[in-house]
Order: C-alpha cells, then sequence, then structure tokens
C-alpha cells in the first residue's frame, strides 16, 4: 500500500514541471532537487547523478517515470485545492531561505565594505602625500601640463561653482531671467483610458499586451 502512495505522489505531487526541466520531490520529505531538461537529455545537480557512472539518480528516474505514466498534458490531473495549499506553503520556506541568505549576505557584506573602506582611506592618505608634493612642484615650476617617464602631470584653472541659494531674491534682481514656453506633454493616464476603451493604437504609441501578473503571499513569519 505504501509503495503506491509513493507512486501517486510522484505524478501529481512531487514532480514539478516547467519549460526548464522539473522539480523533484526528494524522497522521505527530502529537499526538492532541480532536474534540467535539455536536447541532451535530464541532467540533475545531486551528488549522486554526479558520482553515477551514467550521471542517473532517483531524480531522474522519477522524471522518466512520471513521463512514462502522464504522457498527454490533457490528461493530467488539476492541483487540488490541498497540492496548492502544499505548494504556497513550499514558497514561503523558499522565502525563508532566501531572507536568511540575504541575511548573511549583508552581514558579510557589510564586513568587506568595512575592510574595504579602511584599507582605501589608509592608501588614498598616502596617495595624498604624493598629490600634494606634486601640486606644488607643477605650482612653482609653472607647468600646465608636464610629460613623465612614469605619466603625465596636468594642471587646470576651474571655473567657479555657482549654486543658486534664493531663486525668488535672483529672479526679483531681474538680471538674470529668462521666459520658459509653456510646453505640451502627454497625459498618460487619459492615453490609457482611450487605448484601453477604444482598442485604437494612435499614431507614435505602441500598445504591447502583457500576460497578466501572478503574486502570493504567504502567511510566513518574518523572523526577527
Ligand atoms: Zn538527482
Amino acid at each position: 500500500m505504501e509503495v503506491m502512495q509513493n507512486t501517486l505522489d510522484l505524478e501529481s505531487l512531487l514532480i514539478l514541471e516547467s519549460d526548464e526541466g522539473f522539480l523533484v520531490g526528494g524522497s522521505f520529505g527530502g529537499e526538492t532537487v532541480e532536474v534540467k531538461q535539455s536536447e541532451a537529455g535530464l541532467t540533475c545537480q545531486c551528488f549522486i547523478a554526479k558520482v553515477s557512472p551514467d550521471g542517473e539518480c532517483e531524480h531522474t528516474r522519477a522524471v522518466l517515470e512520471y513521463l512514462a505514466h502522464v504522457p498527454g498534458e490533457d490528461d493530467r490531473p488539476n492541483l487540488s485545492q490541498a497540492d496548492a495549499d502544499y505548494y504556497l506553503s513550499k514558497l514561503a520556506e523558499l522565502d525563508a531561505i532566501q531572507t536568511g541568505n540575504e541575511a548573511s549576505m549583508l552581514h558579510q557584506k557589510e564586513r568587506i565594505d568595512l575592510w574595504f573602506e579602511s584599507e582605501s582611506s589608509k592608501i588614498q592618505r598616502r596617495k595624498d602625500y604624493y598629490i600634494l608634493a606634486l601640486d606644488n612642484w607643477m605650482h612653482l615650476s609653472e607647468y600646465s601640463t608636464k610629460q613623465l617617464v612614469n605619466g603625465t602631470l596636468k594642471v587646470r584653472a576651474q571655473q567657479p561653482e555657482i549654486i543658486v541659494t534664493d531663486e525668488s531674491a535672483v529672479v526679483k534682481d531681474g538680471r538674470f531671467t529668462r521666459v520658459i514656453p509653456a510646453k505640451q506633454s502627454v497625459d498618460k493616464a487619459s492615453l490609457r483610458k482611450h487605448i484601453t476603451t477604444t482598442g485604437e493604437e494612435p499614431e507614435g504609441v505602441k500598445v504591447t499586451m502583457r500576460p497578466h501578473k501572478f503574486s502570493y503571499t504567504t502567511n510566513r513569519k518574518e523572523e526577527a
């Protein structure tokens, strides 16, 4: 009886299909494994598949069995609500793993950033000594460009930086103003409304139909 149940699970619940391949549930509640499908055949990333001479494993065998038993897309049983709920719980599990990975990544990234910042500032301070000495040398020698064996030095005068701190005061002054002509622009909301109600594609507009968007939320509690 137990064996029958397992076979049924393989067909209806524990193998998911996409254009890329299959997601195969591990035996005895183990982790699911992706079996990729290509022209070369089925490839599994699991350890057994890597060490076995023909690349075969329980997952590729399960997919072959699944394909042998469920040939036509029309014949496939629809998901039950319980299956859908189970899949949603699997999404919640994967979300939790991803959140954990992200936290770990951010933690390590923080340490890397800190190391990089501290090393960079040390290097920058050393560079500043050389830069100051060379800048002074260029100035005292009255060079604007100097080619040396190890590179080229350049000194260039810069335009002053101008920031308007009080626009109304400058406008009131009157000497530095200009008139900006009124500009016609596209009203996207009315354009969308017109297209969705009439189906017309006005000149200068390209309408692309998009597939519906699937989303989910899970009841997973965020770990602090
Ligand atoms: Zn495998």
